[in-house]
């Protein structure tokens, strides 16, 4: 297959294929902070000729080439997260902006920043306002919170600095989400976390649990401080030793019940929380929207700044390395049969214990990653976090079986508040009653 001109001879050539996500790393783990629960600084030790880690204009291109080749899709997407993408400079994505103008054969392009949020200053969100970058900041509640974990290398909180570029990308009308990490400190505190982010203009929420285990034997050959995923194919060993940080799993579906009821009685409709949202979308019978609860993995892949892709952001391990986009054609990277052994590993080695469970069409049995706690002799382990989502998913099946009544009707969500409303007025009824026959 000969390539346009402007291609260098050297790059594979690119094939089609089913559409997959894949996430840059334009500075790989490289950070200006240091929240003592990141996953990702210590990969640091995994590149031992790592020089500063800033991605090459050749894996710049071959990454933004790869994806316009390989996909048909109408829409391209580009992912960029890290450690810390903007390190890498403005400059940086100014060139990507330019690439993708280049390879996108007129196709609308979106692009994904995920970013701490110390460098976004009027320059940037000016930046990322005219190039509609999607904007995910790092943020995990008010101040005593957002601090407790989140420092920068000498332990100094950095809130102030988080706000000022929250309302940067407001002033400059930069659509952007927030990414709140479930700890031990803000999972103990829903509400406050809810309304200080929801105060604070956000309407898109995410929240991702932090769940890492102390190093093992395995961890400390890397030279990594954190536990690798877990081995699928054999039963957990041992109870997991999950680090201090972490919620306790009954913790984390208080959590999200707490926050649901409050969403669902004033915000439905105008504040997005992505796990009620996809919890929803399944309930109705649509396909998962995030990878965590699909049947299978396997199509959200991660690009390190050399050109290495792996199997995962999760599963950034020499293990998982699929190959080199300097080497290979992207699609073949993503097609690997070692990469669909270990998306369909998600459905094969479910335990017994999701396979008979009532919530998995809507839990998937959560991320590999998560699933190292023992379910039984033989069995493949069980989320960490199973006992979490059980509690979210029995409070809020009622409300999700309404929704779904309101939808298919042909009404908007936003009704619901109607039917609560109702409710409540009831319950007022009846508890008066009661007090006029106490
Ligand atoms: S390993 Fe987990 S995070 Fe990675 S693609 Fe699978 S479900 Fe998603
Ligand atoms: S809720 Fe627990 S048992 Fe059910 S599918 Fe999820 S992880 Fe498995």
């Amino acid at each position: 297959m000969s390539s346009p001109s402007h291609l260098p001879a050297s790059f594979p050539a690119q094939r089609k294929t089913a559409p997959f996500h894949l996430m840059a790393k334009p500075v790989g783990p490289r950070c200006n902070m240091a929240c003592r629960y990141c996953f990702y600084t210590e990969k640091e030790a995994l590149f031992p000729a790592r020089g500063d880690f800033r991605m090459s204009d050749r894996v710049l291109e071959a990454y933004i080439r790869g994806i316009a080749e390989s996909q048909d899709t109408t829409e391209l997407t580009y992912a960029w997260q890290g450690g810390e993408p903007t390190l890498a400079g403005i400059g940086f994505f100014r060139r990507a902006v330019e690439l993708q103008r280049r390879y996108a054969g007129g196709r609308p392009v979106q692009n994904a920043l995920q970013t701490n949020g110390l460098a976004l200053d009027d320059e940037w969100c000016e930046f990322l306002a005219r190039h509609r970058f999607l904007v995910g900041l790092s943020l995990d509640g008010p101040a005593d919170l957002q601090n407790e974990y989140r420092v920068d290398s000498a332990g100094r909180p950095q809130f102030d600095r988080v706000l000022r570029a929250l309302n940067t990308l407001r002033k400059y009308g930069v659509p952007f989400n927030i990414l709140t990490v479930v700890h031990r400190a803000n999972a103990a505190r829903p509400l406050e976390v809810y309304r200080y982010l929801r105060d604070a203009g956000a309407r898109h929420l995410q929240f991702i649990p932090a769940v890492e285990r102390s190093p093992d034997g395995a961890a400390r050959a890397l030279g990594l401080q954190l536990a690798p995923p877990p081995d699928l194919s054999a039963e957990a060993a041992a109870p997991a030793r999950v680090l201090p940080w972490c919620p306790a799993p009954e913790a984390f579906g208080d959590f999200l019940v707490a926050i649901f009821d409050e969403w669902i009685r004033r915000d439905v409709g105008r504040v997005f929380v992505q796990t009620f949202e996809v919890a929803l979308g399944q309930w109705m019978g649509l396909p998962a929207g995030v990878c965590q609860s699909a049947p299978t993995c396997g199509r959200a892949l991660a690009l390190e700044h050399n050109g290495d892709v792996y199997a995962c952001d999760h599963y950034v391990y020499p293990a998982f390395r699929l190959g080199n986009v300097l080497e290979s054609p992207l699609a073949d990277l993503v097609d690997a049969a070692a990469q669909t052994r270990f998306g369909d590993a998600k459905r094969d080695r479910l335990p017994a214990v999701c396979r008979a469970c009532p919530w998995l069409r809507m839990c998937g049995g959560d991320c590999p990653k998560h699933r190292i706690l023992p379910a039984g002799p033989g069995e493949p382990p069980v989320s960490y976090l199973c006992e979490g989502y059980r509690r979210f998913f029995e409070h809020a099946a009622p409300w999700l079986r309404r929704l779904e009544v309101l939808l298919r009707a042909g009404r908007p969500a936003t009704d619901i508040r109607f039917e609560i409303a109702a409710l409540d007025r009831q319950s007022a009824g009846g508890a008066a009653m009661e007090a006029r026959h106490a």
